[in-house]
């Protein structure tokens, strides 16, 4: 039977005294949706002495508005943003891939920040401790080798957030809270090509709110996802892209970036180099389909195949852009 590990639940009533929490306590997981959490302590992917839930805290939920940026709370969930009229409007982008993260149940629960800090994803990772057990574990937990690139020291588990590229394409940063006060990391420095560290958060940290800049409000967005089930599973490969054209039809902005295809979302910006300033051509569609595909590097990390994920990032890329950008 499939059992839960015993922890201690610390539940602060602010931000302040979450922090306090994570100064003291060093063998703690944070918890706000739960919806990977608890999968995860199931499976005894982590085995923490206390867990810090954090969705009572009512000042990190919501949208507000700021001087240069709009501000979504950690706690926003995703149903809210795929939903929010405000959003839907300026930043289609993000409401299109909140809209697909899951299926509707986990939408509710699932918040943005823990979209954001999705653990890295891989068949021989994401299965309960005697299936690990019984492979003999692996690098990422418990283990000293990876199946997927036996004799290799690296973890090629895949980053399969939805939310994560929308918010990349949209230039926007992350407000992180910890024992010595407060910081704004942009997102694109947040994140590690490294399916073990994922990304650059430690321990003793929360992030509290996502700041879109004002200069991202207004772009065209689209995001593309290939899933097996279509009603709830997570991207095999997935891409996002905002940008515009000027009123001569020449690219004036765009932006691409791919998710569920290396151990970390990433930014295609030769894609942004090649289009800007100039009218979207069949060759320049190709170029582009080229550069996401070659940036795409997709690992026997799920039971799909890997030349069909990278094959899917080419369709989506050139789709989307033909969408924005003619
Ligand atoms: C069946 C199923 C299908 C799913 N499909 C998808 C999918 O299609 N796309 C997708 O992107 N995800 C999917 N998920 C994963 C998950 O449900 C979502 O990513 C969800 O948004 C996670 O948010 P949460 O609030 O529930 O996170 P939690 O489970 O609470 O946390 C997730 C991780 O983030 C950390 N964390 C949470 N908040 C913070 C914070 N403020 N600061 C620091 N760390 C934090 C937690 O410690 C944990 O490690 C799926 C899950 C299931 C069970
Ligand atoms: S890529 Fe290798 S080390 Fe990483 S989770 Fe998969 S099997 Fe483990």
């Amino acid at each position: 039977m499939i059992t839960m590990p015993q922890f201690r639940v610390l539940q602060p009533e602010n931000v302040s005294q979450a922090v306090e929490f994570l100064a003291k306590h060093k063998n703690l997981r944070v918890l706000a949706g739960g919806s990977d959490l608890v999968v995860n302590l199931r499976n005894k992917l982590f085995t923490p002495e206390y867990v810090l839930d954090i969705k009572g805290i009512k000042d990190l939920q919501g949208i507000k508005e700021n001087q240069d940026h709009f501000s979504i709370g950690t706690l926003t969930t995703l149903t809210e943003i795929s939903q929010n009229p405000f959003i839907k409007e300026i930043y289609p982008v993000l409401a299109k891939a909140a809209g697909l993260v899951a299926g509707p149940n986990i939408r509710n629960m699932g918040t943005i920040g823990g979209n954001i800090c999705l653990d890295t994803r891989c068949y021989w990772y994401n299965q309960s401790y005697f299936w690990r057990k019984s492979c003999n574990f692996c690098l990422k937990k418990d283990g000293d080798i990876c199946h997927v690139a036996p004799g290799g020291k690296y973890c090629w588990a895949a980053y399969s957030g939805d939310t994560a590229p929308a918010l990349l394409t949209l230039d926007a940063s992350i407000k992180i809270a910890n024992p010595k006060g407060e910081k704004t990391l942009a997102l694109k420095d947040f994140f590690v090509m490294d399916g073990i560290k994922k990304y650059n958060l430690e321990s003793n940290e929360i992030i509290t709110e996502i700041l879109i800049p004002k200069a991202s409000a207004g772009l065209q967005g689209v995001y593309k996802k290939f899933r097996i089930r279509d009603s709830v599973d997570y991207p095999l490969a997935g891409v996002a892209i905002a940008g515009k054209v000027d009123k001569e039809g020449n690219c004036q902005k765009i932006s691409v970036a791919l998710t569920a295809v290396n151990p970390a979302p990433v930014l295609v910006t030769e894609i942004t180099d090649l289009l800007v300033g100039k009218k979207l051509t069949d060759d320049l569609v190709e170029k582009s389909v080229e550069l996401a595909r070659k940036t795409a590097k997709p690992m026997k990390t799920t039971l799909s195949t890997m030349p069909y994920r990278r094959h899917m990032i080419g369709v989506f890329v050139k789709q989307g852009l033909e969408e924005i950008l003619k």
